[in-house]
């Protein structure tokens, strides 16, 4: 195994612990494709109603309100949807099951919502990856705090029906609050344990994990948002139309976790909820060291987990000093070096831009674009 950093961080930027709402946007903007087919004809929807189908999945309307049309934003095209704020929220026809009607047949209901449940099957182990792995982010804290006993129940579930002979809920060790939460919860389950790891860089991501609990078992390694994905659209048969974001960073005055419609713009948050401090400042999605560079146009969809503001700084790129640490601290075994010194990009598949390497070096070289063949 090789060696996982500790990231220092700057205590100054703390994020609240109380959970904001934007639920109620005046517009929403559903990303499509070219090849998105359309599922309705009229102008009027109801929440919850289908609109369209795009890479196999049915989208179904976050808001119930006027269906503006299609335009364009920043080179990508959204479906724009005039909220009427009339959504119900009462879901009718969801069927009751009893513990162990649900225990017995649960990959069965999973199934009937259309969900794939092929990822689970021949699994002796699953672990729960509850790790936030970029500094200043707290969703998954926050998800936990929340749903602790909706996260159990699930992977309870889960493990009966699928006959898998333990869970693991991996967590950090200063995630206190995570810890706190489940522990609470967690005595009525006893093949469900908690495993406490320490805080270092990028444990979080799936193989490192895997191979730092050394395990020789087939596992799956499930997130928190997926287990609340089944929990919500398999078992309470609701459609995903909210997600919780951490807007966070060191030009922000109030950092703080928000539950936010799908589909709402940037900008509104921005105006809404938060204080920006005045400076310049570059925004960035999902993540410090892994996220990528998008403006206040942008929209939250379901993959957005973090948006962070981060005062402009210059980072000036100097001489390669052939130190070698790019190459001792890839924990996947790459050579970012040989990338930089052919100037070209050498396309290493093992590489998940984890981002340590131009973390780590010395003369402020942005590797991991040189090894993923990325524009400079
Ligand atoms: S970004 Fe890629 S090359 Fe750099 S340390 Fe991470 S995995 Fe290794
Ligand atoms: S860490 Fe930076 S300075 Fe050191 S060898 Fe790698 S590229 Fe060169």
């Amino acid at each position: 195994m090789k060696k996982l950093l500790t990231i220092s961080k700057d205590q100054r930027i703390k994020v609240s612990s109380k959970i904001e709402s934007y639920l109620f946007p005046k517009f929403i903007y559903l990303n499509v494709e070219e090849n998105t087919k359309f599922m309705i004809q009229k102008r009027n929807i109801k929440k919850g109603e289908k609109i369209f189908c795009q890479d196999h999945k049915t989208i179904l309307s976050p808001v119930s309100g006027t269906i503006e049309g299609i335009i364009e934003k920043e080179g990508k095209y959204y479906l724009k949807i005039e909220n009427d704020f009339k959504e119900d929220d009462s879901y009718n026809g969801v069927k009751e099951y009893t513990t162990k009607a649900l225990k017995l047949n649960f990959s069965t209901i999973l199934e009937e919502t259309g969900m794939d449940t092929t990822r689970f099957k021949n699994k002796q182990r699953m672990i729960l990856n509850g790790i936030e792995d970029e500094p200043y982010l707290v969703t998954k804290t926050t998800l936990h705090k929340s749903y602790a006993k909706e996260i159990l129940s699930t992977l309870d579930l889960l493990a009966s029906a699928f006959s898998m002979k333990a869970i693991q809920i991996c967590l950090k060790e200063n995630d206190r609050e995570s810890i706190e939460a489940f522990s609470s919860e967690i005595g009525t389950y006893p093949n469900i344990t908690l495993e406490i790891l320490g805080d270092m860089y990028p444990i979080g991501e799936d193989n490192i994990l895997k191979n730092y609990l050394r395990l020789k078992e087939e596992t799956y390694i499930i997130s928190t948002e997926e287990v609340l994905n089944i929990y919500e659209e398999g078992l309470k048969k609701r459609s995903k139309d909210i997600v919780f974001v951490t807007f966070t960073g060191d030009a922000i005055k109030n950092p703080m976790v928000v539950k936010v419609k799908i589909g709402t713009p940037l900008k509104d948050i921005i105006k809404e909820l938060l204080e920006m401090k005045k400076c310049s400042y570059d925004i960035l999605l999902n993540g410090l060291m892994r996220g990528t560079k998008i403006q206040e146009e942008a929209i939250i969809d379901e993959k957005t987990r973090a948006i962070y503001f981060m005062k402009t700084k210059e980072r000036k790129e100097s001489f390669c000093i052939s130190c070698g640490k790019c190459i001792e601290v890839c924990p996947f075994h790459c050579n970012p070096y040989r990338a930089f010194l052919k100037n070209e990009p050498v396309i290493d598949p093992k590489c998940v831009s984890c981002g340590l390497c131009t973390f780590i070096c010395p003369s402020n070289i942005k590797l991991e674009h040189y090894i993923k063949g990325e524009e400079k």
